[in-house]
C-alpha cells in the first residue's frame, strides 16, 4: 500500500513501525480535596528531573527543548494557575491541569503565527507528560528503541524527539506536524527522512519512507524493497566513491586553486561543517540562533556560539552574516509587522539598520570572537552604498568602544556584502572598492532579477538561476571583483550545483559554499575542470546568452570541453536539451 505524505526531511529510511502509544487518562471534572495540589506539584517536580535527566544524555541543541519544558514546568505563574484552580473549584489534578495548559495551547495556536504555534505544541506536550507521570505511566524512553524503527505517532512531540538514539531510527512519520515543526527539525539536523501528514500506520508494520518525495510504502513487496534497498545503495557507494577527494586539495587541473566553504545555521552544524573537508564556512546564517525563542539571544549567548565557531575552524574564515530576517523568515518577538511585499520590505540590513541595539550586540559579539580565529562579517541585502557604509562605520564605533574597554577583537576584520539584488550586484564595480569581498546569494539574486517570489510554486519555473539574465549578472559581478583585486565567492543554493560548477570557476569565482554534504562532490568536479578552457568559453559566449536553452549548451559545453560553435546564420549551435526551467 502507498500513501502520500509531505516530506519534511530528505532521505529514504526503510525499517519498522514503532507506533508511540498515547495513554487515555479521563480528565473530566471530579470532586476533589487540597491534597490534589500537592499531587500535582511532585508529579511537576518529578517531571522536571526526569527531563533534566534525559537532557544530560543528550548533545545541546537536544537539551536545550527539553530544557524549555523544565522552565515551563518550573513557571510560578503556571503553577499557581493549576494550584488555584484545584483549590478555587476543588476538582481533580488532571482537570485542572488539563483546563491550564489547554488554555495556553490555545492561546498560542490563535496567534496565528506558525512559531507560536509550536509553543502550543509544547505546552500539550508537557501536559500529557505531567498526566502519564500523575498516573503512575512511564515516558516512552525512545534512547532504548528497537534498532532500524521508524517512529511513528500521532504528533511526534519536541521532548519525545529529543531523547532519541539516532543510531536506532531509519525516519519519522507523523500525522501531524510541518516543515517547520520542531520535529522536522529534528530530522533534519539528524540527518534523517521524515515524512508528515499520514497516519493509520500500525505497530510492526515494514515501511519505507521517501522524506523527498513524502511517499510512503506500507508493507512493501519483495520488489519494492529491493528497489529502494538499491537506491540507497546507489548513494551510498556514490558518497563512498567522493570520499578519496577527502583531504585532496581543491584545484582545477591547470592548477588554479578554489575554496569550498560550509554553509551552516544551527550550532550543531558547526562539529558537522568542520569534519566535513570545507576550507572554512562561507556562510553562517545567524538568524536561526533568533528562531524557536521568546526573546532574541544576548551578545553573551551569541559570542559563545562565535567563538565556538571561530575555534574549530582556527585559521580557516568563518563568514558571519549579520541578521538576515523578513521576507520568509518572520521572528514573532522581533516586532515584524505583516507587510505587503516582505521580500522588497523590511528585512536584513535594512532592519537591522532601524534596530541599532540588536544590530550593535551581534556586531560586538563576533567582533569579540573574532579574537579566536579568523572571523569575516558579510552583510546580507545590500542595495544601497550608503547601507554598507552605515554598517561599517557601526563597525569601526564599536572597534573602538571594544578597545577603549580593553576587550580583545580581530584587527582589521573584512566587511563583506551579499551580492543578492539587482542593484548590488549592477554597481559591483562601485561596490567592489568599498567591500573587503562579495559573496554572491543566488537564492535572492535570482528572486530579484527575475521578479519570482522563490517561494511560490505558481511561478517556480521562471525561478532559474540557469536563466540568462542570472548568469550574466554573475559573470559581471565577478569580473568587477577581479578588477578590483577582492574574492567573490557564491553562497546560495546554485553553488552546490554541479552543473554550474565549471560556469562559476571559469567566471574566476574564488569560493563555493554550501551544505557540508556537497563539499566533496563539487572538489570532484574542480578537479576535472581546466580553468583556462572553461574561462575562454565563458568570456566568448557569456555576453550572448539570450535564453535558459542558450545557458545550457554553454554548461553542456563545460562539461564535454566542447566549445559553442556558431552557425552561419549567426546563431549558436545548441543541443536541444530540456531545461529545470522548461516549459512542457
Ligand atoms: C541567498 O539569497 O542566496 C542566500 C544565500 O541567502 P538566504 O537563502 O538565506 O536568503
Ligand atoms: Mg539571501
Amino acid at each position: 500500500m502507498r500513501l502520500q505524505g509531505a516530506g519534511v526531511s530528505e532521505g529514504i529510511g526503510i525499517g519498522f513501525a514503532y507506533v508511540l502509544q498515547e495513554h487515555a487518562i479521563d480528565v473530566s471534572k471530579k470532586d476533589a480535596g487540597p491534597e490534589e495540589g500537592y499531587r500535582f506539584s511532585k508529579a511537576a517536580e518529578a517531571l522536571s528531573r526526569i527531563l533534566g535527566e534525559r537532557a544530560a544524555a543528550v548533545d545541546k541543541e537536544r537539551a536545550e527543548i527539553l530544557e524549555s519544558h523544565i522552565m515551563l514546568l518550573r513557571d510560578p505563574v503556571l503553577l499557581s494557575d493549576v494550584e488555584k484552580m484545584i483549590t478555587d473549584e476543588r476538582c481533580n489534578g488532571e482537570y485542572a491541569v488539563n483546563a491550564v495548559f489547554e488554555a495556553y495551547a490555545e492561546l498560542f495556536r490563535q496567534s496565528g503565527d506558525e512559531l507560536l504555534s509550536m509553543r502550543a505544541d509544547d505546552m500539550r506536550d508537557i501536559k500529557n507528560n505531567l498526566l502519564a507521570v500523575m498516573n503512575g505511566y512511564a515516558l516512552p524512553d525512545l534512547s532504548v528503541l528497537p534498532k532500524d524503527s521508524i517512529l511513528t505517532a500521532e504528533e511526534l512531540t519536541t521532548s519525545a524527539a529529543a531523547c532519541i538514539d539516532e543510531a536506532l531510527v531509519n525516519g519519522f512519520v507523523a500525522a501531524k506536524g510541518g516543515t517547520t515543526s520542531h520535529m522536522a527539525i529534528i530530522a533534519r539536523s539528524m540527518g534523517l527522512p521524515a515524512v508528515v501528514g499520514v497516519g493509520g500506520i500500525a505497530h510492526g508494520d515494514r515501511l519505507i519512507i521517501n522524506g523527498g518525495t513524502g511517499e510512503i510504502i506500507v508493507n512493501p513487496s519483495q520488489a519494492e524493497l529491493a528497489e529502494y534497498r538499491s537506491l540507497m545503495e546507489g548513494r551510498r557507494r556514490e558518497r563512498q566513491a567522493l570520499e578519496k577527494y577527502r583531504g585532496m586539495p581543491t584545484e582545477t587541473s591547470d592548477g588554479r586553486q578554489v575554496e569550498l566553504y560550509a554553509n551552516i545555521g544551527l550550532e550543531a552544524d558547526i562539529l558537522k561543517a568542520s569534519q566535513a573537508d570545507a576550507d572554512g564556512v562561507g556562510l553562517f546564517r545567524t538568524e536561526f540562533l533568533f528562531m524557536n525563542r521568546s526573546a532574541a539571544p544576548s551578545e553573551e549567548e551569541q559570542f559563545a556560539v562565535y567563538k565556538k565557531a571561530a575555534l574549530a575552524f582556527g585559521k580557516r574564515p568563518v563568514i558571519i552574516r549579520t541578521l538576515d530576517i523578513g521576507g520568509d523568515k518572520e521572528i514573532p518577538y522581533l516586532g515584524l509587522e505583516k507587510e505587503e511585499n516582505p521580500f522588497l520590505g523590511w528585512r536584513a540590513i535594512r532592519y537591522c539598520a532601524d534596530r541599532e541595539e540588536l544590530f550593535a550586540a551581534q556586531l560586538r559579539a563576533i567582533l569579540r570572537a573574532s579574537a579566536f580565529g579568523t572571523i569575516k562579517i558579510m552583510l546580507p541585502m545590500i542595495a544601497d552604498l550608503r547601507e554598507l557604509r552605515y554598517a561599517r562605520s557601526l563597525i569601526r564605533r564599536l572597534c573602538g568602544e571594544l578597545a577603549a574597554q580593553g576587550i580583545a577583537f580581530g584587527q582589521n576584520i573584512a566587511v563583506g556584502i551579499m551580492v543578492e539584488t539587482p542593484a548590488a550586484a549592477l554597481l559591483a564595480g562601485a561596490f567592489a572598492k568599498e567591500a573587503d569581498f562579495f559573496s554572491i546569494g543566488t537564492n535572492d539574486l535570482t528572486q530579484y532579477v527575475m521578479a519570482v517570489d522563490r517561494g511560490n510554486q505558481k511561478v517556480a519555473k521562471l525561478y532559474s538561476a540557469y536563466n540568462p539574465a542570472v548568469l550574466r549578472l554573475i559573470y559581471h559581478v565577478s569580473q568587477e571583483a577581479r578588477r578590483h583585486n577582492i574574492p567573490c565567492g557564491i553562497c546560495g543554493e546554485a553553488g552546490s550545483d554541479p552543473l554550474l560548477t565549471r560556469f562559476f570557476v571559469g567566471c574566476g569565482i574564488s569560493e563555493l559554499s554550501m551544505a557540508s554534504a556537497c563539499v566533496l562532490e563539487i572538489r570532484s568536479i574542480i578537479r576535472q575542470t581546466a580553468y583556462a578552457d572553461a574561462k575562454a568559453m565563458i568570456d566568448a559566449s557569456v555576453e550572448q546568452l539570450a535564453d535558459v536553452e542558450d545557458s545550457m549548451a554553454l554548461l553542456q559545453g563545460l562539461e564535454s570541453g566542447q566549445p559553442l560553435r556558431t552557425s552561419p546564420l549567426g546563431q549558436t549551435n545548441r543541443q536541444v536539451i530540456s531545461s529545470p526551467g522548461s516549459w512542457s
